[in-house]
């Protein structure tokens, strides 16, 4: 497998070469790109997919994985937090790489429920290091990749970039979380010398997105006529990347990246909020007209902010380029498109998230 090289950058060398992966939250939405990402790509790998299936859990991810993959693939219910359940997994099965993925990860729900993302994103976290350890000792034949968010950085003023180097300054109960796990996987690098590797992330966007989060919301809502609510000015900007460019520098970073070192990992496509609604409103109606005067765009309705909303969020994804020579392959307009096809293939996996689960219903209001 080669990474995509970003012109005139040297491709680093392979540092590790991963045989079987336990990949926690595959059922997820990254979890889950990963997951057909990472067996389509290699055919050496075997997965090991390990996931509590919370509400964000969603077995239809990966229905037909175990099928289309005979033998490579399994499936395994547990709690990440559950330390026997996850100490016997490392005892049952030969693991020579973890991708950490499991987290409850939506602020809004950190507001209402922060101990629920304590207990995942933290303890969660020390558990699987620890059984980790035991099952390795002191191996370095092995990679423990911890994927976290550009979010413990904080948020940003109307210009400048958070690199590798930023102070940690996470604002909500889900940010401050994901900073304590990356203090603890550093820590195990630092302490016991586990050859650990961290990516912290911009927002992803893609397919298998639980519609909680902005852009599957939008679709969801616009394509059933209700209300686009968008949080206070929707002046809030965020850097996107295409979920599979994710998927790729996940990738990269496990089998090139340096044991200690952080990557932030970002599309270089900042956008406000309101901007991404709009453009939404507008490739919807090219694909799926409305029928309606003022077209999806008549929907959009400006709702109270989140409590703590960050301001700004932009990332210096130089150190993964310049080091380890991966790009993103998407731009946001090409992104975009693939997204809405997607939803607009899959109307069943949409209408059972949001008729069973709710998925669509505002939380993390004061
Ligand atoms: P998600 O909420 O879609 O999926 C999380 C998965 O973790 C679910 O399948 C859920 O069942 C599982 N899970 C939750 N608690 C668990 C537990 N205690 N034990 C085992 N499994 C548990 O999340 P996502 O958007 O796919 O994010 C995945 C990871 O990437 C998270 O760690 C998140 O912090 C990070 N991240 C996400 C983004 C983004 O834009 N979505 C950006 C940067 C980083």
């Amino acid at each position: 497998m080669q990474p995509d090289i970003a012109p005139g950058k040297p491709l680093a060398p392979i540092r590790h070469t991963p045989r079987v992966v336990m990949i926690t939250g595959g059922a997820g939405f990254i979890g889950s790109n990963l997951v057909h990402y990472l067996l389509a790509a290699d055919p050496s790998l075997h997965l090991i997919n390990v996931d509590a299936l919370t509400y964000a859990g969603n077995p239809a991810n990966l229905r037909g994985v175990e099928q289309a993959y005979p033998g490579r693939y399994s499936f395994i219910q547990a709690d990440i937090a559950d330390e026997p359940a996850i100490t016997a997994l490392f005892s049952r099965h030969e693991v020579d790489t973890v991708i950490h993925l499991a987290a409850e990860s939506h602020v809004d729900r950190s507001i209402d429920d922060p101990l629920d993302f304590v207990r995942t994103n933290v303890l969660g976290t020390a558990v699987l290091l620890l059984a980790a350890r035991r099952a390795w000792q002191d191996r370095k034949d092995v990679r423990f990749h911890h994927v976290s968010t550009d979010e413990v950085y904080g948020s940003l003023g109307p210009s400048g970039l958070f690199s590798e180097t930023t102070p940690y300054d996470p604002s909500s109960p889900y940010s401050a979380s994901k900073a304590g796990s990356d203090h603890l996987v550093r820590a195990w690098h630092r302490t016991y010398g586990m050859p650990v590797t961290i990516s912290n992330c911009s927002n992803n966007y893609g397919p298998y997105h639980f519609p909680e989060k902005l852009i599957p919301l939008m679709i969801a809502n616009a394509l059933a006529a209700k209300p686009l609510p968008v949080y206070g000015d929707g002046r809030q900007i965020r850097d996107w990347l295409y979920v599979e460019d994710h998927c790729r520098a996940i990738e990269c970073i496990v089998r090139r990246g340096v044991p200690g070192h952080t990557y932030n990992v970002g599309g270089h496509n900042e956008r406000a909020n309101i901007e991404i609604v709009g453009l939404l409103c507008d490739v919807l109606e090219l694909m799926r007209p409305s029928g309606a005067p003022g077209g999806y765009h008549r929907l959009i309705t400006h709702v109270p902010d989140r409590p703590g909303h960050d301001r700004r969020y932009a990332i210096d994804a130089n150190r993964i380029c310049d080091e380890l020579g991966w790009m993103p392959r998407e731009t946001f307009e090409t992104g975009i498109l693939k997204t809405v096809r997607w939803y607009l293939d899959h109307p069943d996996w949409m209408e059972e998230l949001v008729a069973k689960r709710g998925a669509t219903r505002r939380q993390g209001v004061l």
